[in-house]
C-alpha cells in the first residue's frame, strides 16, 4: 500500500500554515472544553513538534480539568491548566479538533477579539467545524485530529519521534474506540502502524486507555447502566450529582458506560445527560448511518460528528422534554424513511 498521505485538496492550505508558521514566535495551542483524548494528544503532539522548530509553545488545557484516565498522556508536559490566569505572549492561536471558538469555553471569554481569523489556523476533522480561521484544514474523512496532524506535521518534513508518535497514537486509539468505530479507514490504520514503527507504545496505550480504571468508574458504571430507560428507539442514561457522591467519581469517568450503551441493539440513539447545576450535559450516539446525531446536536446549540455529538442544555425539565421529544421525531422519520425505501 502506498504511504498514507492527506488528500491534494489540503496541499495549498497546509503550505501556507508552514509559511505562516514560519514567522509566528509564540503559539497558543488549546484544548477543547470536556478534555477527550484527541484533543489532548493533538495538543501535546503540536507542542512537542512546534517547540522542536524553537517556537514558543503554549498549550493551555481550556477548562483545567484533565480527567485522570489522560494523566499519563501529559506528565512530561504541564500544560496550562487555564482557571483565569495571565497566559505567556504569542501570536498565533492552533485550534486542533475544535469546531469553533465557543468550544473553548472560559478561554473564548478570555481571548475576547485576539480571536480574528488572520490570527488563527484551524485543524480538525468533525463535520461541524465553523472554519472560522483563514486557515481552515478540516478533513471529515479522518477518524481522528491525530490522524491529520500526523499527515500534516510528516508533510512538513518533522520527524515523527517517540514522543510525538505516542500522544497521536492515543489520539486516534480514542477517537476510533481502538479502531472500531466506522470513521475507522485503511489509512487510519496505515497512520497507526506508522505510529507504531516510530515507537508509540501500543499495548501500553491499550491498557491504560481501556482497561486501567478506578473503581469509582466500575461503580459509575454500574448505576449507569441501571438508570437507562428505553423509549420508541431513544436510550437516555444520566450521570446524576447523587450518583457522583456516592461513587466518588468525576463526570469525565464515564467512557466506557458511553461505549457500552451505544452498543444496545433496540436504540437507535444513545443520550447520556450529565447533570449540571444549570441543566445537562449530553452525549449523543447513533447506532445507524441514517440518524446523523451532529445535525441534532446542533438544533440545540451543539455538534460534532455523524454517529457522536454533544450539546449542554441550560433550563429545565421542560428543555430536557423538548430536546427528547425532538430526538424521538428523528428518530420516528429516519424509521419512515428506511421503510418507504425498503
Ligand atoms: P462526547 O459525547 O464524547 O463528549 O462528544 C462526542 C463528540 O461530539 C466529540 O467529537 C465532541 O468533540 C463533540 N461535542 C460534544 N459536545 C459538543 C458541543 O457542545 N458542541 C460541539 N460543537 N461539539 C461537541
Ligand atoms: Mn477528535
Amino acid at each position: 500500500m502506498s504511504e498514507p498521505r492527506l488528500s491534494d485538496e489540503f496541499a495549498p492550505v497546509a503550505a501556507a500554515m508552514l509559511e505562516r508558521l514560519r514567522a509566528a514566535t509564540g503559539i497558543l495551542i488549546p484544548t477543547h472544553i470536556n478534555v477527550d483524548g484527541d484533543t489532548l494528544a493533538s495538543v501535546l503532539a503540536l507542542s512537542r513538534a512546534l517547540s522542536g522548530l524553537g517556537k514558543a509553545v503554549v498549550p493551555v488545557v481550556s477548562d483545567g480539568k484533565v480527567p485522570h484516565a489522560l494523566q499519563f498522556l501529559c506528565a512530561a508536559d504541564s500544560p496550562i491548566l487555564y482557571t483565569g490566569q495571565a497566559l505567556p505572549p504569542f501570536d498565533l492561536i492552533f485550534f486542533a479538533d475544535i469546531t469553533g471558538p465557543s468550544r473553548l469555553g472560559p478561554l473564548a471569554q478570555a481571548l475576547g477579539d485576539r480571536l480574528t481569523p488572520e490570527h488563527l489556523f484551524n485543524v480538525d476533522h468533525h463535520v461541524s467545524n465553523e472554519r472560522f480561521a483563514a486557515l481552515n484544514l478540516v478533513d471529515v474523512g479522518a477518524a481522528a485530529t491525530a490522524e491529520v496532524l500526523y499527515l500534516l506535521l510528516r508533510g512538513w518534513g518533522i520527524p515523527i519521534t517517540a514522543e510525538l508518535a505516542t500522544p497521536l497514537l492515543a489520539g486516534v486509539m480514542t477517537d476510533t474506540l481502538s479502531f472500531q468505530t466506522p470513521s475507522t479507514t485503511a489509512r487510519t490504520l496505515h497512520v497507526a502502524a506508522d505510529l507504531v514503527a516510530a515507537g508509540a507504545p501500543l499495548e501500553h496505550l491499550a491498557d491504560a486507555l481501556f482497561r486501567a480504571k478506578p473503581l469509582s468508574t466500575a461503580r459509575l458504571f454500574g448505576a449507569v447502566v441501571d438508570s437507562a430507560r428505553l423509549d420508541d428507539g431513544l436510550l437516555c442514561a444520566e450521570v446524576t450529582q447523587a450518583m457522583l457522591a456516592e461513587t466518588g467519581a468525576q463526570p469525565s469517568e464515564t467512557e466506557d458506560v458511553v461505549s457500552y450503551l451505544s452498543g444496545v441493539e433496540e436504540a437507535a440513539v444513545f443520550a447520556l445527560f450529565y447533570e449540571r447545576a444549570d441543566g445537562w450535559r449530553v452525549s449523543l450516539r447513533s447506532s445507524t448511518d441514517a440518524i446523523d446525531v451532529s445535525r441534532l446536536a446542533a438544533e440545540f446549540g451543539g455538534g460534532g460528528h455523524a454517529r457522536a455529538a454533544g450539546l449542554t442544555l441550560v433550563g429545565g425539565r421542560a428543555l430536557r422534554t423538548r430536546f427528547v421529544q425532538r430526538a424521538k421525531t428523528v428518530i420516528a422519520a429516519a424509521r419512515e424513511t428506511v421503510a418507504a425505501g425498503a
